[in-house]
């Protein structure tokens, strides 16, 4: 047999090592409070279950009361936490009447005698909590297999127990002696605290899974411009081209290289260079689709890829990328900076068209715009597919 009181203890105790682990990350990152507050939850959780199998060392009001109001806190730390992971705005005011509904019900004597009303008022409040969790952390496609959603899958379940316990607690008489007599009073007990500890766990990972996000995201970033890097771009133009491909439509690719950038360099400094690739950035984000693959694929050259574009299509996107660039002038130190782009444009008409090839395309066409003169598109090499 095992028993109860070691495993709920081993239990409480494995949470607060596990709050000790946030704890630490808290301490590397202290503008994530997400971590403080969960720290908090496993810490404030795993010593009121500790209370809870403790009624004969610290006495049954302490056990009863502070321990429950402390398991009740830690679901609302858990709720809060998760809030603020998400950014979102926290519920401060419900949060905190979870346990405090809880510790005024507790005055009244006549609720503090009756071990079923007892029951179902943490049970009800514990559901409002691992629910408001619940809530925090849903969205659309939280079916896939992650942190997230084994999380939301640990709190709906947790609420679900909860709501069962309240209905039970109103209509069967509790036993005297909880621990002795009735299995139910265990299940509940492991149940909260595994609860507790997984959704540490759980919280553990799901920062961790972010933070690689994270981290994935910035390897595919340019830091000056924020488009995509030579990377980025190659990942995102091939998704966008299988896309592309699967819908039957053509792709267009565009290469951008700014014109005479290495004067701009020598009169103005590197800085105003900088300067100048941020406007000109700029000026591709506000021209092509929020969709369209765009990215800075070398010093002064840039590529975009344009899904459902054809070749006369691409050319317009570029001209009107051309033009707009011409008009600006980053105003550097007093001194006005200007400077102009060469495009070269490929259009595949069937997208199963192989992208280096494309880009090949595209950058003999650049070359051809350069070799003209500059400050003009040239291209246009229909590809099949
Ligand atoms: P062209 O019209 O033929 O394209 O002439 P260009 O001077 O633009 O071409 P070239 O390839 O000879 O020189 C590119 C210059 O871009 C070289 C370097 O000084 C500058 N450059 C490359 N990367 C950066 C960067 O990150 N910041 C700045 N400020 N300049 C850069
Ligand atoms: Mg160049
Ligand atoms: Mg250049």
């Amino acid at each position: 047999m095992l028993d109860i009181r070691t495993l709920i203890t081993v239990l409480a105790i494995l949470s607060l090592v596990a709050a000790g682990g946030l704890l630490l990350s808290w301490g590397r990152r202290p503008e994530r409070f997400h971590l403080l507050l969960w720290t908090l939850a496993g810490v404030i959780g795993g010593i009121g279950a500790l209370l809870s199998v403790s009624r004969a060392i610290v006495g049954m009001p302490v056990a009863i009361i502070i321990g429950n109001a402390m398991t009740l806190a830690s679901l609302a730390l858990v709720w809060l936490g998760l809030r603020a992971f998400e950014e979102r705005k926290l519920p401060w005011l419900p949060a905190t009447a979870v346990p405090g509904v809880w510790l005024v019900a507790c005055l009244y004597p006549p609720f503090f005698d009756d071990l079923g009303v007892r029951v179902a008022l943490f049970s009800a409040l514990a559901a409002i909590a691992s629910l408001g969790g619940a809530e925090a952390i849903w969205r659309d496609g939280t079916s896939r297999f992650a942190p997230r959603s084994l999380l939301f899958g640990i709190l709906l379940f947790h609420a679900g127990f909860c709501v069962a316990r309240t209905a039970y607690a109103g209509v069967v008489e509790m036993p005297g002696d909880l621990f002795a007599s009735n299995p139910l009073v265990s299940i509940s007990l492991i149940e909260q605290v595994l609860a507790l500890f997984s959704a540490v766990l759980a919280g553990h990972a799901m920062v961790r899974e972010r933070d690689a996000a994270e981290l994935r995201r910035e390897a595919q970033r340019d830091p000056l411009t924020g488009l995509y890097n030579r990377r980025g771009f190659s990942d995102e133009a091939q998704a966008a081209a299988a896309r592309a491909a699967r819908e039957g439509v053509s792709v267009a690719m565009l290469a951008f290289d700014l014109d005479r950038f290495k004067q701009i360099n020598d009169s103005f400094g590197h800085a105003a260079g900088d300067a100048v690739l941020r406007a000109f950035a700029e000026v591709l984000k506000a021209t092509l689709r929020d969709t369209d693959p765009v990215g800075r694929t070398g010093g002064e050259e840039f590529m975009a890829l344009l899904p459902g574009a054809d070749a006369a299509r691409g050319t317009v996107v570029a001209e009107r990328v051309r033009q707009r660039f011409a008009r600006v002038a980053v105003d550097y130190g007093g001194a006005r900076v200007a400077t102009t782009v060469s495009v070269g444009v490929a259009a595949a008409t069937a997208a199963s068209a192989d992208l280096g090839a494309l880009s090949a395309c595209a950058d003999r066409a650049l070359y051809e715009a350069k070799r003209d003169g500059r400050d003009r598109v040239r291209g246009v090499q229909a590809l099949a597919g």
